[in-house]
Parts: structure tokens; C-alpha cells; sequence
């Protein structure tokens, strides 16, 4: 039952577990051993709150962090003062002097970012800390090889810019034996060669379980530390992180040949007891888990039956004993019995996205033990 009035006037109960979140950050710096392992905590922690999570992680050890944007930097800023934060999204026009006054790292990801930053570095009369993004095969963000040979061949377009970090990112690390992991590594090291000495990066989660060799100087995952599986088809070595808890408004009988939800998709076989949940898409329970996914109540799975609705999503409990479910019990929607991973698969997506979805307007429970 509902533990305090919030949660008693909440729909959906997210209970988020730093002590696995630190354990998770632990687990990906053994992988590491000695290189160190920063956290991307874009997208507000990947939904799960980007002030509380990177909190838990700088007590596990992270001293690195990486946002999108630099919205997100300043924020981060605010709640640790003492961290590197990188800007993966570049250096934003306009935005230059927040990134000095918040002492963000911009991410450069091209000439034209490059030739600001080191005009910011000359106008302010000192240098600038920033990471170098080349693009070694993702073709999406990053130095192309034309402007890491033109950086090459003039080196003083760098004047003014402390590099700190030479970076790329892999397209298919969760795929160890795609031909464009080895491919990207290759163009990434000849990238290096070719800029100023300096630390370098790869790896995100899936691409520390590579191996040693994408290591580098820094790891920089961010799903795994959140519980996504960093090796798909392989036991997961992260711990959950999210557990999703919504709860029964209505329980209803109804007759075999009734239809349940919205253009009466379900129809009941037999007789059959529906519960109404409260939770929907509006929660980022995605609509396409329609028929697709299960609510689960005392280590039983009770099948969708309908349509997600945008409050609410209809389950067929005929399965259960009678009374054993009630209006006011919370039933699972993510737990121990179905992960991220699960309803990623069964929504066609990637527990990315599952986990960026929610929360908007569940009741969060940061549970720290
Ligand atoms: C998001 C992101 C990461 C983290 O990737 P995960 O797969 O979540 O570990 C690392 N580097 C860059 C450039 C990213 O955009």
C-alpha cells in the first residue's frame, strides 16, 4: 500500500536504486582496471534524474561527466562543482560564455567550432580546456578526416585551446563482431596521430566489453550504468536500476465476447476479470506495447489486454485467484521479472528509449541503502 501522500496520489511509483546505479559504475570501472571510467548523464540520467544520479556516481568514483547540452552542463554544474563536464553536442553558438562561466568542456566537432573556441581563448587572454571529437565511421558528429589533416597542417588554429581529450564514438559496439568496430578504431588512431597529444576516449558502455585495445584513457558509458544490458545475448552484468510500480484503479468482470479499450482490439476469449492500471503513455509506457506486454503481480505475468490508453492501460488478471488483486495494489511493470531490455524488446525498441520515456509524471523513489 502507498507509503506517503505523494505516492497515494500518484499513478505510477518509479523507485530508482542508487546503491545499484554505484554498483553498476564499480562493475564498468573493474572492466576498465586502471583506465578511468566517466559517466555520460545526458537526457537527465537517461530520464532517471540528472542531479541525483550524477551525485551517486561521483561517490562511486566518476569524475568525468558528459551532457548533450550545455543546458544540461550548467545544471550539472550547479549540483558538482568539482567534476569535468564535457559538452558532447559541441560548442553552441551564442552560448560561449556559459561555457567559460560554468566551466564546461566544449566537445569540438568541427573547424568552425574550433576557430570560435580558440577566438574566445584569445579575447579572454588565457587558455581554454577542450576535447577534440573526430568521426571515425558514424559520420554524425565529429571532425571529418579533411579537418583533422587541415588541423594537421596548421596546428595553430588550435592556439589558445587546451586539448584535454581526443574522442570518437562507435556505431555498432553492442555488435562485437561487426567489421566497423575494428574499422572505427583504426580511423580513430590515425585521427590521433594526426592531432595534439592527449588523452583518448571510445569506448561507451558496450564498447569497454570489447576489449582492452578500446579502452584508451577513459571509458564513457551511460547505459550500462542505468542497467541496459551492455552485451545483448549475454547475461546481463549490470544490476536493475528502475523499478516501475503502477497501481489498480478498477477490477471488472466481464463476459466472453466483450471488447476492452480503445477500437476494441481485445476481445475477451472467456469469462474474464480486467484490471484498469494507472499508467499510460503519457507516462512513457509506449503505446506500441499494446498486446505486446505484461503487468506482473507476485511472480505472476498478466498479460495487456487492449490498448494503451494515455492514463491508463487495461490487464487481463483471470489468471490470478479471486480478490487477490485490489484496487489500490501496485502491480510491476518493470522489476524483477521484466527489465528494461524485456519491454524494449516487446515495444520493438531499444531500453534506451524505454528509459528516457518515463518518469515525466510517475512519483519518483530514490532509494539509497
Ligand atoms: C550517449 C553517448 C555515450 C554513451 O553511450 P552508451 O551507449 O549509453 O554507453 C558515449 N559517447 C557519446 C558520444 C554519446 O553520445
Amino acid at each position: 500500500m502507498p507509503i506517503d501522500r505523494a505516492a497515494a496520489r500518484a499513478g505510477a511509483i518509479l523507485t530508482i536504486d542508487l546503491g545499484a546505479l554505484r554498483a553498476n559504475h564499480q562493475r564498468l570501472q573493474q572492466e576498465l582496471g586502471a583506465v578511468p571510467c566517466a559517466a555520460v548523464v545526458k537526457a537527465d540520467g537517461y530520464g532517471l534524474g540528472l542531479e541525483q544520479a550524477a551525485s551517486a556516481l561521483w561517490q562511486a568514483g566518476a569524475r568525468s561527466f558528459f551532457v548533450a547540452l550545455p543546458d544540461e552542463g550548467l545544471r550539472l554544474r550547479r549540483c558538482l562543482q568539482e567534476a569535468q563536464i564535457y559538452v558532447l553536442g559541441g560548442l553552441f553558438a551564442g552560448a560561449e560564455p556559459d561555457y567559460v562561466e560554468s566551466d564546461l568542456i566544449p566537445v569540438l566537432n568541427s573547424l568552425e567550432e574550433v576557430e570560435r573556441w580558440s577566438a574566445q581563448a584569445r579575447s579572454l587572454g588565457k587558455s581554454l580546456p577542450a576535447a577534440l571529437q573526430t568521426d571515425s565511421g558514424m559520420s554524425r558528429l565529429g571532425l571529418p578526416d579533411s579537418e583533422v589533416e587541415c588541423l594537421a597542417a596548421e596546428p595553430q588554429r588550435l592556439a589558445g585551446i587546451e586539448t584535454c581529450l581526443i574522442m570518437s564514438h562507435l556505431a555498432c559496439a553492442d555488435e562485437p563482431t561487426h567489421a566497423q568496430n575494428a574499422e572505427q578504431l583504426e580511423r580513430f588512431r590515425w585521427a590521433r596521430e594526426r592531432l595534439p597529444a592527449a588523452p583518448a576516449s571510445l569506448a561507451n558502455s558496450s564498447g569497454i566489453f570489447l576489449g582492452q585495445v578500446f579502452h584508451f584513457d577513459l571509458g564513457r558509458p551511460g547505459a550500462a550504468h542505468y542497467g541496459v544490458n551492455p552485451v545483448p545475448g549475454k547475461p546481463n552484468p549490470m544490476r536493475q536500476v528502475v523499478h516501475l510500480q503502477a497501481k489498480v484503479l478498477q477490477i471488472r468482470s466481464i463476459d466472453p465476447g466483450r471488447a476492452v479499450g480503445y477500437g476494441a482490439s481485445f476481445r475477451a476469449p472467456r469469462p474474464s476479470r480486467i484490471a484498469t492500471i494507472a499508467l499510460g503513455y503519457a507516462d512513457g509506457f509506449l503505446r506500441c506495447l499494446s498486446g505486446r506486454s505484461f503487468a506482473w503481480y507476485d511472480g505472476q505475468r498478466l498479460p495487456l489486454a487492449g490498448r494503451v490508453s494515455m492514463d491508463v492501460v487495461t490487464v487481463d488478471i483471470s489468471d490470478l485467484p479471486e480478490d487477490r488483486l485490489r484496487p489500490g495494489d501496485l502491480v510491476d511493470l518493470l522489476g524483477p521479472q521484466q527489465g528494461v531490455d524485456d519491454l524494449a524488446e516487446q515495444a520493438g525498441t531499444i531500453g534506451y528509449e524505454i528509459l528516457t520515456s518515463l518518469g515525466r509524471r510517475s512519483h519518483r523513489i530514490y532509494r539509497d541503502d
